[in-house]
């Protein structure tokens, strides 16, 4: 799980292009998406390279449950006090864009 070069999330952890970061840790970093889709779009990434949740197994339960407990904390302290959507894409068929493990959250009055 070392940085893929050409993966754009990687660049971004790496700071090699730059992201409105709003978290960041050991593990995880948060920032705006690119082209949102509701008035609050925060994309959550783990730190390691992982393809996609086709990609995880049980050495990643730790990470993915903190992934979970961070998304309320993050929505929380960008607005989305009355509640959000999570979402992850995963693989072509689940629309997913980028390969880059990531948790959608959208909050607002229009994330519904
Ligand atoms: P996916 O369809 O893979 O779940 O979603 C990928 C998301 O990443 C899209 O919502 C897209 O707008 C966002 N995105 C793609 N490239 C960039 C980028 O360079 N910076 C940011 N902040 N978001 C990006
Ligand atoms: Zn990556």
């Amino acid at each position: 799980m070392s940085p893929d070069m050409n993966c754009i999330f990687c660049k971004i952890v790496q700071g090699q292009i730059p992201a409105k970061k709003v978290f960041e840790d050991d593990d995880f970093i948060a920032f705006h998406d690119i082209n949102p889709r509701a008035p609050i779009h925060l994309l959550l990434i783990p730190k390691p390279h992982i393809e996609s949740l086709q990609h995880v197994d049980t050495s990643h339960q730790e990470l993915l449950g903190k992934m979970l407990v961070l998304a309320p904390q993050l929505a929380a302290e960008n607005g989305a006090q009355e509640g959000f959507k999570t979402l992850i894409n995963t693989g072509p068929a689940g629309g997913q864009e980028v390969y880059h493990l990531h948790l959608h959250i959208l909050g607002g009055r229009s994330a519904a």
